[in-house]
Formats: structure tokens, C-alpha cells, sequence
């Protein structure tokens, strides 16, 4: 079994429709498996983890108020099937729609829109869970709250997640309408998503390569829900899904195809800016119609290192970021810069105000010496990282960074499960659980 990555471990995942009976002894709950690094495989001594995959009925609507019950292993991807054509959509849309319920409660997940509607976790109005001792709780802000809110973004360590019951957002079309900046330099580009905070949903890619003049270039992405007049009748057509077909030959992935790669996509616009409308597919999940794109990594895999540079450290901060990256090279296709707004209700939520800086990373031999570097600077900065992505960052670094916060998370953990039944390899090496 493996994380989205490559981490590996030498287990099963057992699956089934009745996510109670197949979670009674379970170690773990996972989704569709998308998290990079090891925060949905087991702990070394367990041999199996529960999949809650097939357990993905919906089990109520209400059209009036768009409140939705579900099944934890209900993926976004049928939920957006569903609902897109009803007009309604997720309030929060992570970069793949090929994740679980459960999955995007347990990292609260974040997406383009986080400075506007926040994390997942907002929209969440209570959670059904068999929790360590065996019994099913349900747990809301009102019932339970300090287990609620210690599982948004627990990164599944609080209990297994059964049942979901979340709002949706009501949308005006099944389209979206988007404007693409191609900005040339850090400045250009910092300032542009500064001054796109009225758009609804914001993105930047930065070519982390580029130097000199154009150090910091990249491409501002920004849109919204278009209005049903601005819109074609029907639904987009699904694109063409080309697979890549096996893992690339370690040579094919150097700072020289990777520049290649950057020079193409960043000139792949022939105006500096084009606008106009898209499916909401391409817009929130462009990488979802490439089958096993991880592939492209080669056999070694890769990570993803993601941080937050808080707001009071100031663009500065996320400019000697990306210098270190430019200067030291060996960064992957994929560095994207996000707009954070305020702080989620979950515990060990991820975002906080300020910049959250994404970056693929070929799984090389001076990987974690880069990822140790990169977690220095943030916590010189007051920032944290994303523990969803992570698969390399010391227990000392993620202590400083998380501060009373963790020590507040694990007391509630505690609480509802002394002998720390529920465990992962996360949890093993960031938390020092038993093996
Ligand atoms: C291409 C790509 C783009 C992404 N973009 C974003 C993004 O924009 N924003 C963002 O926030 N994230 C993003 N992610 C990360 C992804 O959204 C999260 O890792 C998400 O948790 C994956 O869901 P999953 O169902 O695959 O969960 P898994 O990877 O299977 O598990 C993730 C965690 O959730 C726990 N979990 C899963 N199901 C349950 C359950 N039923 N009960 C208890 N715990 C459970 C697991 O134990 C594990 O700790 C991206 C990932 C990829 C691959």
C-alpha cells in the first residue's frame, strides 16, 4: 500500500460497504489514498488499514438548504456528478476530485477559494464516528465539540469517520469563468494575487527556476462561478484521459527538462492575459485528466512540501522562500502560491493567514536535507506545513511549528483513545505513537 508519493509499506487495505463493521478493530481509515506522504498508511506493526471507498452511498439532500448526509467514502468526484447538473457544488474543492469525504474532513481541506469560504471544515455540520473504544458517537459543534474539532484536520487520528452531513454551496451555472495573467516577475505576480482578494477563487504557478529578471515569474489565475447568462446550456464534455503508461526513467527529471517544461507552460498563454470560460474540472482539478501522472516522478516518487508564510512576516518572507528554491534547484513541475485567509475551527487545521507556497519534490538524496532546510526557514518565519502533504519533516520541526496547538490536539486524543488504538505512520514519526 502506498501513499499518493511513493511511501510504501508492506500492508492491505480492507474494503468494504459497511464502513462500521469494517472499521471495528481497524487501525486507520483511508480514502482514495491522495494525501502524498504517509498520513493514510498504517503503523509498522498493523497489517491491514480500513478503506472506506466503497462505502460512498448519499444518504440525504434537502434541496432548500443544500444540506447534504453522506458516506465517508463518497468521492468528490461522483458527488460533483451528482450535484454539478442540480446546481449545487462542493463548498471547497481541493486540486483532485479523486478524494473522499472522509479524506477532505481529515486534512481540511483547503482550496483557490480559502481566503473567502475558509477550509472544508466550515461547512461541516456534524460527523457520525466509531471512535477508539468501539462505540459510534456523533460529534458537531454543539455534541462533542472537542472531538470535532480535533478531527478536522486530524489527519484521521481521532476516529473513524462514518458519516459526513455538510453544506453544499449553491452555484449559478455549472461553468467557470476565469481570467490567466502571465506576470514576469515575483513582484508582478505577489501583487496580482494581493489585489485579486475580491475574486472568489485565486491561484498562482511560479516557475521556481527562473532567475535574474525573471525570478518570481509566473501565471495568476483567478475566477468565479460564471452567471447563467455567460454560460452554454450544457454540461463540458469529459476531456480526453491519456494515462502515463509506466514510472519515467530517473534521467528524464533534471533542472534542464524541468526548466523546459516551466518555459513552455508559462509562454503556453500567446497573450499576457486570456479570459473566458471553462468547465469546473479544468479549473479545479487541471491535473485529474492525466491517469497516473505521479509517474512522471520515475520509480523513486516524490514529495510535496507545502507551508503557510503567515501575513505579519510579509512578502519578503515568500520571496527569500522562493530564493532558496531558485538557488538550490531540484524542484518539481509544480510550485503553487495560494492566497490564505482566516484560521480554520479545526485544531491542527492547516491555513492561516498569509501565503501557503506548494512544491512537488523528486524523491532524491538530498531531498530532506532541502525539506529540513525549507521547514527551518518556516519556522523562522512563525509558519507550519500541511501534514497531509507531508512525508519527510522531523517531530522536532513539526513541534516548534505546531506549539500549544499539537499539545492541545493530542490531549483530546488522549481523552477519547488512552491506548492510542488509532495510529499511523504519520503518527509514529511525527508523534512518537508506538510502532
Ligand atoms: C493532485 C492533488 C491535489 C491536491 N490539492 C489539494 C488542495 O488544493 N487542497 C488541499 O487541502 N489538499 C489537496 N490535496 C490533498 C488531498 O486533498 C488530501 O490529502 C485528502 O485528504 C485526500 O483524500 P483521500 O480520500 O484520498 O484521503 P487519504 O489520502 O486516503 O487519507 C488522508 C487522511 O485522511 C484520513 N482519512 C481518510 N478517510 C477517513 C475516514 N473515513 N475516517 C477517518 N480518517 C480518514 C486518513 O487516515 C489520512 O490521515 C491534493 C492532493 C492531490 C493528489
Amino acid at each position: 500500500m502506498r501513499g499518493w508519493g511513493g511511501v510504501s509499506v508492506p500492508a492491505d487495505e480492507r474494503l468494504g460497504e459497511d464502513l462500521a463493521a469494517l472499521t471495528d478493530g481497524a487501525v486507520l481509515t483511508r480514502g482514495l489514498g491522495r494525501s502524498y506522504g504517509d498520513a493514510s498508511l498504517p503503523p509498522p506493526s498493523a497489517r491491514w488499514v480500513a478503506g472506506s471507498k466503497l462505502a460512498d452511498r448519499l444518504l440525504e439532500f434537502d434541496p432548500t438548504t443544500g444540506v447534504l448526509r453522506a458516506e465517508a467514502g463518497l468521492s468528490l468526484e461522483t458527488m460533483c456528478r451528482v450535484f454539478l447538473r442540480r446546481g449545487w457544488f462542493t463548498p471547497v474543492s481541493p486540486g483532485t476530485w479523486f478524494v473522499t469525504l472522509g479524506g477532505m474532513v481529515a486534512s481540511d481541506i483547503h482550496g483557490k477559494n480559502h481566503h473567502v469560504d475558509g477550509t472544508i471544515g466550515k461547512h461541516v455540520l456534524s460527523l457520525k464516528m466509531r471512535v477508539a473504544s468501539g462505540d459510534v458517537v456523533t460529534c458537531s459543534r454543539t455534541e462533542h465539540p472537542d472531538l470535532f474539532f480535533a478531527t478536522l484536520g486530524g489527519m484521521g487520528l481521532t476516529g473513524h469517520i462514518l458519516e459526513v452531513t455538510l453544506r453544499l454551496a449553491r452555484i449559478p451555472s455549472r461553468w467557470i469563468w476565469r481570467q490567466s495573467h502571465q506576470m514576469r516577475d515575483f513582484d508582478e505576480l505577489i501583487t496580482g494575487l494581493e489585489r485579486s482578494a475580491e475574486w472568489p477563487q485565486t491561484v498562482c504557478w511560479i516557475d521556481t527556476l527562473a532567475t535574474g529578471a525573471s525570478f518570481g515569474r509566473g501565471v495568476l489565475m483567478r475566477g468565479r462561478w460564471a452567471e447563467a447568462t455567460e454560460a452554454p446550456p450544457n454540461l463540458p464534455k469529459p476531456p480526453f484521459q491519456p494515462t502515463v503508461p509506466f514510472d519515467a526513467p530517473a534521467w528524464t527529471l533534471n533542472d534542464l527538462t524541468i526548466k523546459a517544461f516551466n518555459l513552455l507552460y508559462y509562454h503556453k498563454q500567446i497573450w499576457p492575459r486570456v479570459q473566458g470560460i471553462v468547465s469546473p474540472r479544468s479549473w479545479f482539478a487541471p491535473l485529474d485528466v492525466i491517469n497516473e501522472w505521479r509517474r512522471a516522478y520515475g520509480a523513486p516518487g516524490f514529495t510535496q512540501h507545502q507551508c503557510v508564510i503567515p501575513r505579519e512576516a510579509g512578502t519578503a518572507a515568500v520571496r527569500a522562500f522562493c530564493d532558496i528554491l531558485a538557488r538550490r534547484g531540484g524542484s518539481g513541475f509544480l510550485c503553487v502560491i495560494k492566497d490564505c485567509g482566516p484560521e480554520g475551527e479545526g485544531t491542527l487545521s492547516f491555513p492561516r493567514p498569509g501565503m501557503s507556497v506548494a512544491l512537488d519534490l523528486p524523491m532524491r538524496s538530498d531531498t530532506q536535507d532541502l525539506v529540513d532546510q525549507l521547514n527551518a526557514f518556516v519556522i523562522e518565519v512563525g509558519g507550519r506545513i500541511y501534514l497531509t502533504k507531508d512525508a519527510l519533516s522531523r517531530p522536532e520541526h513539526v513541534r516548534v511549528m505546531e506549539g500549544e496547538r499539537l499539545e492541545r490536539f493530542l490531549a483530546v486524543r488522549r481523552a477519547w483513545d488512552p491506548e492510542l488504538k488509532i495510529r499511523s505512520a504519520l503518527s509514529v514519526r511525527l508523534f512518537g505513537d508506538p510502532p
